[in-house]
């Protein structure tokens, strides 16, 4: 080979190096930016994941000598496939009183009415009114049971290496202060809006319920919701989910119009039934209603209108509990309104909900 002919070569070479250098890095690059982009993308999902009124409850593996922990009132699924642990799941669906209990690589096969047995004390039996219908079905790999409840229950998911229990307890029995939040409106029912009809009454409820919600998953008391997204829920279940719950109190959460667009009418609210007077140790509907109005006006600073007594409205007069209607501003006022569509001043309402109602469950536990 000649001199020139090796030079050639060795050009070739190092250009042939330095270009897949080149791809590899380019490559690697772009692995990278993919797997931000798809980080980010999780992120997004995380964040815009709709709340829903489901609860899921991951099982606890039970020892045999925990077995105590079962207490006195449970559902007990027996397994076909004994001495092994199997993936098993509970969604229980507060709103619609429904129990899903879902086991994952097993079969329905070999499950019958025997399989399923409740117990209360000293009593065992099929089926009880405590339970009011049981499907079992077998959806792909998983054997699935469905159980509709009377009332709610907060369920533990035990397992032991031949059985699945459910725990059943009240909420009462789990939890010292029960609340229900209650988002105005939903659906096809917009409630109010701004005068322009950008904003609707039913999104901004559930805008603050939303906030509400963060502050209430983080302190002591249990929440229960008439609804997390939008969707028509009767006057008639909003009130027996209070009932279901047997909650210490109901607060439903609205946004006011003025009459006749009169957009000067700005401020906050608080409506309570006089015609029917639900207490709750010394809390009256009055109170609960007067203490939000406080607490929300403190946190938002916003114009305090007053405690108002309406004894038509539905929620207030089927209720069994104190129950009170906050109005958090006017949408026909363009103050409130520039107010009220900031997240920032959502979170403020909620605040102010938030400590109105701990004020008004001190009264309560003072008796
Ligand atoms: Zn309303």
């Amino acid at each position: 080979m000649e001199m020139q002919e090796w030079r050639r070569l060795a050009f070739r070479s190092v250009c042939l190096l330095v270009g897949v250098l080149l791809i590899t890095f380019a490559g690697t690059v772009y692995s990278q930016e993919n797997l931000k982009q798809r980080g980010n993308d999780g992120n997004r999902t995380a964040q815009t994941q709709k709340l829903s009124e489901i609860e899921h409850v991951e099982a606890h593996v039970m020892k045999r000598e925990e077995l105590s922990r079962l207490g006195e009132h449970y559902i007990k699924i027996s397994k076909t496939v004994t001495g092994q642990a199997v993936s098993v799941r509970l969604d229980n669906d507060y709103m619609e009183r429904i129990m899903t209990l879902t086991m994952k690589g097993t079969s329905v096969k070999g499950y019958g009415k025997s399989s399923v047995t409740y117990h209360k004390g000293d009593k065992t039996s099929q089926t009880d009114n405590v339970i009011q219908k049981e499907k079992i079905s077998q959806i792909h790999e998983m054997a699935r049971f469905t159980f509709h409840m009377n009332r709610i229950y907060e369920p533990e998911l035990l397992e032991s290496e031949d059985a699945c229990y459910i725990v059943l307890r009240r909420p009462k029995e789990v939890y010292s202060h029960v609340v229900v939040i209650d988002a105005g409106h939903g659906g096809d029912d917009e409630g109010t809006g701004s005068i322009d009809w950008k904003y609707r009454e039913k999104d901004s409820a559930l805008k603050i319920v939303e906030c509400l919600k963060q502050i209430l998953d983080s302190s002591d008391i249990k929440a229960y919701y008439t609804r997390l997204d939008d969707r028509d829920v009767t006057k008639k279940d909003r009130v027996r989910l209070a009932k279901d719950a047997g909650a210490d109190v109901l607060i439903s959460v609205h946004c006011n119009a003025s009459d006749a667009y009169d957009t000067t009418a700005k401020g906050v609210e608080t409506l309570y039934s006089g015609r029917k007077e639900t207490t709750a140790g010394d809390l009256t509907s009055r109170q609960l209603a007067k203490d939000i109005l406080d607490g929300v006006c403190e946190t938002t600073g916003r114009r305090r209108r007053k405690v108002i007594r309406r004894d038509q409205l539905y929620l207030m007069h089927h209720a069994d509990v104190p129950v009170t209607i906050v109005e958090v501003g006017y949408m026909t006022n363009r103050s409130d309104m520039r107010y009220l569509k900031k997240q920032k001043n959502q979170q403020e309402i909620a605040q102010g909900i938030y400590n109105g109602l701990c004020k008004s469950l001190k009264r309560k536990e003072r008796n």
